[in-house]
């Protein structure tokens, strides 16, 4: 298997090896190297950032229904190509094909999409002043750095450069070093589109590539998606510069299923708030409260189903259940496994497993207070956890620095707005969960991060406001 790209970055319109240190590309289900990149240099970052900067002004100075047509072009190239597109990120992630054929590239497309036919639609406010007036102009920030994590690298890659490039803005994005590829293909998908040369450009490397993007000069504004350590580094960073920041950090979100919930779909939703994409999803439902009297009903579902779920090669169309990214992650959820199991938890299913597999696992008599109920796992693990009134619930789901999103299943209409109004996180689903359509914004609140991806929200998030004053009376001064 070979998915060696024709160069390791792109900037000013063309791949450009890189001048650091080397960056492997293993195929998570084999181990196998399917491509060698090399890191970006500080010189090359600088390169990037400065042609980015040379490029903005003329992009922005297009009419915004331009720019949005070029996002609807590179919408239909990945359309057209899904198949291979979604090859590559199976390659690059080791997720089963059957995910990343219907969520990866499509959610990429539709953030393309969505924003390419926002364009035309953004405008200021005129505001009356008696008869003088003023009005805003809502303007690019200039070069926005983005920065992703690795579990879903080619729909990061979109969801940062669809708001930050309709809006008029230039993009330096580096990919997570686990998963480099999927952003050269969005880059060359984008110029194939018509957007000009120097306006989205891709580095490479590890963190200290990151840091060296973060503190360019010509930065004006950061976007990462990772981890809360990460996120907390690359905003002091960002602060010292005054740029702005949208911080998509992690989670450990409640998932709160109430005795009068439709046992299956909420079995369902738990399976997928945990399972899908191996676990490896920032807003997963990770703690399952239940209900005391809907709970053995509830696990044993839950268990049967997590039995028959498919597990092996990700490029088999049937495999629901593919490797974890990298042995190193697979290590650390391994150890929080362990840990579960030494504080006292059982495992109703999974476990373990063997190398880059670890099965779906399901832990009981798990309390708040348990490391695995506390941290983030990133990874195929379930904590359920028994309650018995809302009230009580709902400060233990709250009990948390992490907000990025929750869940309520019940069918009681009241308890699910008052629970949905009461939790403390960016996103609340109720009777459903993780589905994150563009059109509705994401995003978390305390450590889970700052701003807002998707729908109109995120233009703010890309823009700035201008006042324009207009005097229409002459010049009254008391001097
Ligand atoms: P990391 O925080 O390890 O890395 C995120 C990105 O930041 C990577 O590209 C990484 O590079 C880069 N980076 C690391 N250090 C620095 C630095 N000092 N300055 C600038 N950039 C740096 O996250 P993971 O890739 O491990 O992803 C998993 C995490 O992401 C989880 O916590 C998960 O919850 C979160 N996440 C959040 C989402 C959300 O929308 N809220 C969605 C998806 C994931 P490199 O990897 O090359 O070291």
């Amino acid at each position: 298997m070979n998915a060696q790209p024709a160069a390791s970055l792109f900037i000013d319109g063309r791949p450009v090896e890189g001048q650091g240190d080397t960056l492997p590309v293993c195929y998570p289900y084999t181990g196998q190297e399917i491509a060698s990149l090399r890191e970006a240099s500080p010189e090359q970052v600088a390169q990037a950032c400065a042609v980015a900067a040379a490029a903005q002004p003329a992009w922005a100075a297009l009419a915004p229904v331009e720019r949005g047509r070029v996002l609807n072009r590179a919408a239909a190239i990945i359309r057209d190509r899904n198949a291979a597109l979604a090859r590559l990120e199976t390659l690059d992630t080791g997720k089963p094909i059957q995910e990343t054929l219907v969520a990866d590239w499509e959610s990429g497309a539709q953030a393309l999409e969505f924003f390419g036919g926002l364009a035309a639609t953004i405008t200021g406010q005129m505001i009356p002043l008696g008869q003088d007036w003023a009005y805003t102009r809502r303007e690019p920030l200039g070069v926005c750095a983005g920065i992703g994590a690795w579990n879903y690298p080619s729909q990061i890659a979109c969801w940062k450069a669809a708001p930050a490039l309709v809006m008029g803005n230039a993009m330096v994005f580096k990919p997570s070093e686990e998963t480099p590829l999927g952003a050269l293909k969005l880059a060359e998908i984008l110029l194939e589109a018509g957007l000009p040369a120097g306006v989205f450009n891709v580095v490479q490397g590890r963190g200290a590539v990151g840091e060296s993007l973060v503190g360019d000069p010509n930065i004006a504004k950061v976007s990462l998606t990772g981890s809360v350590p990460t996120g907390r580094r690359v905003y002091a960073a960002a602060a010292s510069f005054m740029r702005h920041v949208t911080m998509e950090l992690g989670g450990k979100s409640p998932l709160i299923v109430f005795d009068d919930a439709n046992l299956e779909d909420a079995v369902s939703a738990a399976v997928l708030a945990n399972f899908y994409s191996a676990g490896q999803i920032c807003s997963n439902g990770t703690r399952v409260f239940v209900q005391e009297g809907i709970r053995q009903g509830f696990l044993d579902r839950l268990a049967e189903r997590v039995r028959h779920v498919r597990i092996g090669d990700p490029l088999d169309p049937a495999t629901q259940h593919g490797p974890i990214v990298s042995p190193a992650q697979a290590d650390k959820i391994r150890a929080m496994i362990a840990a579960g199991q030494a504080e006292g938890a059982r495992i109703l299913c999974g476990g373990p497993g063997e190398g880059a597999f670890i099965p779906p696992t399901v832990f009981i008599d798990a309390t708040d207070d348990m490391t695995i109920a506390r941290d983030e796992i990133f990874g195929p693990v379930m904590t359920t956890l028994a309650f018995y009134d809302e009230d009580e619930v709902v400060g233990r789901a709250n009990a948390t620095g992490f907000g990025l999103a929750a869940g309520v299943f019940t069918r009681d209409l009241t308890r699910a707005h008052r629970v949905a109004a009461r939790v403390q996180a960016g996103t609340c689903w109720i009777n459903a969960y993780n589905l994150t359509p563009v059109e509705m914004p994401f995003g978390g609140v305390k450590l889970s991060g700052i701003g807002r991806e998707n729908s109109a929200a995120a233009i703010e998030h890309y823009s700035q406001l201008k006042s324009v004053y207009v005097g229409m009376t002459g010049v009254e001064s008391p001097y």
